[in-house]
């Protein structure tokens, strides 16, 4: 029993000193669920009014879906690919209250992924788009006058004969998303899933970097938030050279100050919405020696954008891409003109080159992490995380799709919620995955990740989170945050109705 007491002693030392240090074993008890129950994330959140009501409905259906699941495992949806079993959380009473829950932000998004697949389906009708199938390979792209690279045909003609316009619309729908029926046969490993999803990429990227289109695009993305109850966002964009059809094209400054003009027309439209902000993210297959024209490109976006651009980051699956360590010193040089926002512990490879990004990401000064998947394997990191304030940008339905956990509950993200780490949930790539918005991720997270009495404290905390990790300015956080306290309270009374 002296080694228990000795055990709770150091345990409150840390965490609460609500705990007393007692030789009864139920008192002991009590005060060890206790402590952790302050230590997750929402622990330390009194109920506000009408919160508690509110929370005992949501807890009546989270407690009702996990105890028929624990009942019959085959039922519990965050431990199936998500591809599998979508329509089903539409269903959840759970899922439903996600959709009115006022989110806060998406920290953690990226520019050619985050609006729903079907939108970009609906944008091969539009006019001027041609196809060109060479030897087999599906191209789409808008011209004026196609050019002689490839046999190009006018997608309109055709589709006017109804037999082939079936074929090919299948064919195109089926390159626009990673759902499949047997994903787990479809992308048995990480690297297959990557394939199929940087495929999709590939496949749209001439479709949506057309000017016009691209604009539509990032407002249906801005809308499909909105309409999820997501008040802000801060997008990765590689910032493409975008084109017009008489040959104009966009540098990636240009693209920043499109993005600042729709966003400013998003904003007209729908005054609440609290705005964007734009984290240069290139590709993180870039030599050694082309990461500074990258940095200085980065640094002038913020001088000529302070107010919209944020910072930062390189794209692309970390196990094949280049390792931060290789650009450290450049980056390291710089990093008193640019905010960070690295990717790094998007992996399963413990130990590895890919794995020690979580090393140089803190090193480098980011300000916070994307995925940071591996982080629980580095106590020193998450310590360093903890007390300088870098959230962990998790994204549970990406990670899974992508291959990195197939049962959500033994996602590393439970450890962060249970620590009390700062964190966000966020999205990645809905559109790709058959998502939308913000919600699902939520659900997944709540439902699959956090422990079953994570209640609407711990979402609450979320939301809060995503705010104050964002990168707004004091004044611009302060605005958000009273923007998003009415809606919280519409959202408690809501509930309580
Ligand atoms: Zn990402």
């Amino acid at each position: 029993m002296r080694s228990i007491i000795h055990l709770v002693m150091l345990f409150t030392g840390f965490v609460s000193s609500a705990v007393i240090p007692t030789n009864d074993y139920w008192s002991f008890r009590a005060g060890l669920l206790h402590a952790e129950e302050v230590t997750t994330i929402g622990g330390r959140l009194a109920f506000k009014e009408g919160e508690r009501s509110a929370n005992d409905l949501l807890m009546t259906h989270k407690r009702a879906e996990i105890d028929e699941a624990f009942a019959n495992p085959q039922k519990f949806l965050p431990a199936k690919n998500f591809l599998t079993v979508l329509g089903k959380i539409e269903q959840s009473r759970v899922f439903n209250i996600m959709k009115k829950l006022p989110k806060g932000a998406v920290l953690h998004a990226h520019d050619t992924a985050f609006v729903h697949w079907e939108f970009v389906y609906n944008l091969t009708f539009r006019d001027n788009l041609y196809m060109c199938n060479n030897g087999g390979d599906l191209s789409l792209q808008f011209f004026e006058t196609p050019s002689n690279s490839c046999d190009w045909k006018l997608l309109s003609d055709v589709r006017k004969d109804p037999v082939i316009a079936n074929t090919l619309n299948e064919r195109i729908r089926r390159r626009l998303t990673m759902l499949v029926e047997n994903p787990d046969e479809k992308y048995p490993d990480v690297d297959a899933a990557w394939i199929k999803f940087m495929d999709i990429f590939m496949f749209i990227w001439p479709i949506l970097t057309y000017r016009p289109v691209w604009e539509d695009y990032y407002y249906q993305g801005l809308k499909e938030l909105y309409e999820d109850n997501v008040l802000y966002l801060e997008l990765r964009s590689t910032l493409p050279i975008l084109y017009e059809l008489d040959g104009r094209e966009y540098n990636p400054i240009e693209v920043v100050g499109i993005y600042k003009n729709v966003t400013a027309r998003f904003k007209a439209d729908y005054p609440d919405f609290i705005g964007t902000k734009i984290i240069y993210a290139p590709r993180r297959t870039m030599k050694e020696s082309e990461i500074e024209n990258f940095i200085n490109e980065a640094i002038q976006m913020k001088r000529t954008y302070p107010h919209f651009f944020a910072g930062f980051d390189l794209v692309g699956q970390e196990d094949k891409g280049n390792t931060l360590k290789l650009y450290a010193e450049k980056l390291n040089a710089a990093q008193d003109d640019i905010n960070y926002f690295f990717h790094a512990g998007e992996t399963n490879w413990y130990g590895t080159s890919t794995d020690d990004n979580l090393i140089d990401a803190v090193l480098l000064n980011t300000k916070r992490i994307g995925h940071g998947y591996a982080i629980v394997k580095h106590p020193k990191v998450l310590d360093y995380v903890k007390k300088n304030k870098i959230a962990i940008e998790i994204c549970p339905i990406s990670n899974q799709v992508l291959g990195l956990v197939k049962d959500l509950r033994n996602h590393p993200a439970s450890v962060l919620f249970a620590e009390g780490v700062p964190v966000v949930v966020s999205n990645d790539d809905p559109g790709l995955f058959g998502s939308r918005a913000l919600s699902y991720d939520f659900y997944e997270a709540f439902m699959g990740i956090m422990s079953k009495n994570a209640d609407i404290r711990a979402l609450k905390q979320l939301a809060m989170n995503s705010l104050i990790y964002s990168s707004l300015s004091h004044d611009e956080l302060s605005h958000a945050s009273t923007i998003w306290q009415k809606r919280w309270d519409e959202f408690i009374h809501e509930l309580n109705e």
